[in-house]
């Protein structure tokens, strides 16, 4: 408590008053003594004069014997001791002793002081009356002559009783004083300090966080500027601390948003930050991973290899690592961090990048490889008519017919192939509106009717009259059920049924096409709906591969899900699902 500075200030300043209070005391108390020894001094030399101006007549009579009579009467008047002595010492008169059992007083200061001429005066012990005396003593003088000495004199006690009692008042108003001046020190100092306690309040709310700290000031001292400049400097930290934090929000929301991962370790390679990117691209938690050291939260001996040596290195690091092998191929760069041990790993993934390269490749390969074929038949079946087949009608027809049927099929593939990349590209949006399902059921089935009879298949359509409108593209919506139904006579033998139903299923219409085929083998009916895949290329036939991969896009831009169901050697199901028009999907897609 007494360290305070409040206390410090007040009990030095206390300490000073009553050392000054003290030491004035002292001084009073001596300068009151002196002063009153010195008129009391002066009144028995007065009265001496005046007991000596008693004892002249006595003196210059020769009458002695008087003498102590009249010490006795004057003694009683000025209460005072009296002593008449003669020149040479011998005590003549005394109001306390008799003069005759005195001894000779001309060795006594105050005597040896009057008999030259002045007065005299001295304070010691009266061996006579056993106790400390005043003594003044002053000569009576006849014809300039001293004849005799008086002397008055006052018991010390007496004079000790007087001063005590001045110096009790002295000291009691010295107490007084006192605790005026202690209060008076407790006040100033709290005076004095309340501002710089204001400030020390102030001073640890805002090391708290509270920025908000303005102090009222009134003074115009010193602490009154400290005060104002306290207050312009949290006004200031205040405006620094906002811009900070809002520059801070900013890069958080860049970094959290940032399709790249990024993840921060420190000198000791413990990881302190990472972004909502990196969980995605390395499958860890931030909450998990902080705190850990990187190999131990991401697993990855390449990744923590490149940390590792940005880490020892103190430069950056860049490289391609395939995280979880096959996954994800990420370009990563580790930057060493300004000003502190540690490193910031940027993770671009390129998985969707290579994905989408390895489909290109696959794509432009694949097309080739189908361009190749029918290619190769024409470029064979034109060189044989050339080498004279031609000479021969029949065989000449029979091979045009063959280069008619390969050039169908590569009209075919061009069409299709020209098709998925107008819906891939978005080139030819759907034109969604509620449709009647029934009505394009049935042109389908009548557009394929002819073509069914004609490889000995029946075609039925089990739809009811009553169902739902979907929300589709009408045209899109029956060039599905074109292709399924196409596959359908395609991969059934001669005698087998094919039907085409409908029925609605929750928020959805579910429409599938049933065929008595050949079926789909179970490892291959994954892979059916991927470009350019036929499930059996012997029974494939002219197929180009592409058809349920059109179909799949476009059932997919409507919000539907596309699917197969199939028993080989017994027949296949496909099966699609687009939205009804009384819950059109959120967010139609294009194609
Ligand atoms: P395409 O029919 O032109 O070959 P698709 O993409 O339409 O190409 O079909 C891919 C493959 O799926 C076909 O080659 C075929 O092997 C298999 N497939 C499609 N529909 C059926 C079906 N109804 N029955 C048996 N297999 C089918």
């Amino acid at each position: 408590m007494f360290g305070r500075i409040r206390w410090r200030i007040a009990l030095v300043f206390a300490a000073l008053t009553l050392l000054c209070i003290g030491g004035l005391s002292v001084y009073l108390s001596h300068l009151f003594r002196d002063d009153y020894v010195d008129s009391l001094r002066m009144q028995l030399a007065d009265q001496a004069w005046l007991i000596g101006h008693s004892a002249l007549p006595y003196l210059t009579n020769g009458q002695t014997d008087g003498l102590d009579e009249l010490a006795n009467r004057l003694g009683e008047r000025v209460e005072a001791r009296v002593t008449i002595i003669d020149r040479s010492g011998l005590v003549l008169g005394d109001s306390e002793e008799d003069p005759a059992t005195m001894e000779n007083h001309a060795d006594r200061p105050e005597v040896v002081q009057a008999i030259s001429g002045g007065i005299g005066s001295s304070i010691r012990y009266s061996a006579t009356l056993g106790y400390d005396m005043m003594y003044v003593a002053v000569p009576v003088e006849v014809g300039g002559e001293v004849v005799a000495i008086t002397r008055a004199s006052l018991s010390m006690s007496a004079i000790d009783s007087s001063l005590s009692h001045i110096n009790r008042n002295i000291i009691f108003g010295a107490l007084v004083a006192a605790a005026f001046a202690v209060l008076l020190a407790f006040q100033v100092s709290k005076a004095i300090t309340r501002p710089v306690e204001k400030l020390t309040q102030a001073s640890k709310r805002l090391a708290e966080g509270d920025f908000s700290q303005d102090i009222r000031v009134t003074s115009r001292d010193e602490v009154g500027d400290l005060a104002r400049a306290f207050n312009r400097m949290s006004a200031r930290i205040k405006e620094m601390v906002g811009l900070v934090t809002a520059e801070r929000d900013k890069m958080a929301a860049i970094v959290s948003n940032m399709a790249d991962g990024i993840i921060v370790v420190d000198g000791s390679s413990r990881i302190t930050m990472m972004n909502h990117a990196a969980e995605t691209i390395l499958g860890i938690s931030s909450d998990s991973a902080q705190g850990n050291t990187f190999i131990e939260a991401v697993r990855d001996y390449e990744l923590d290899g490149v940390v590792q040596s940005c880490l020892g290195s103190g430069e950056q690091q860049t490289g391609m690592v395939e995280t979880r092998p096959g996954i994800r191929a990420l370009a990563v760069i580790a930057t060493p961090l300004r000003g502190e041990s540690g490193c910031l790993l940027l993770m671009h993934d390129l998985t969707e990048m290579r994905r989408l390269q390895t489909v290109r490749q696959d794509f432009v390969s694949n097309v080739s490889h189908e361009l190749r074929t029918p290619v190769a038949s024409l470029k064979a079946l034109a060189e044989t008519l050339r080498d004279g087949a031609i000479q021969d009608p029949s065989v000449a027809r029979d091979f045009l017919d063959k280069i008619s049927i390969e050039v169908d099929r590569l009209a075919q593939m061009v069409q299709e192939l020209a098709d998925l990349c107008r819906i891939e590209s978005g080139e030819s949006p759907l034109e969604m509106r509620p449709v009647d399902v029934p009505p394009t059921v049935e042109r389908v089935s009548d557009r394929l009717k002819a073509q069914a009879d004609r490889t000995g298949l029946r075609l039925e359509t089990e739809v009811g009259s009553d169902l739902p409108r979907v929300m589709a593209d009408a045209g899109r919506l029956e060039q599905i059920l074109v292709n399924l139904v196409h596959n359908a006579i395609k991969f059934t033998p001669p005698g087998g049924r094919i039907s085409i139903s409908a029925e609605v299923r929750g928020r959805d219409m579910v429409l599938s096409v049933t065929d008595t085929g050949v079926g789909i083998p179970a490892d291959e009916l994954p892979r059916i709906f991927e470009r350019f895949y036929k499930a059996d290329k012997a029974r494939a036939g002219g197929g180009t591969g592409l058809g349920l991969a059109i179909a799949k896009h476009i059932v997919e831009a409507h919000g539907g899900r596309i699917w197969a169901d199939s028993v080989e050697g017994k027949g296949s199901t496909f099966s699609f699902t687009l939205p009804l028009s009384s819950y059109p999907p959120s967010t139609p897609q294009q194609t």
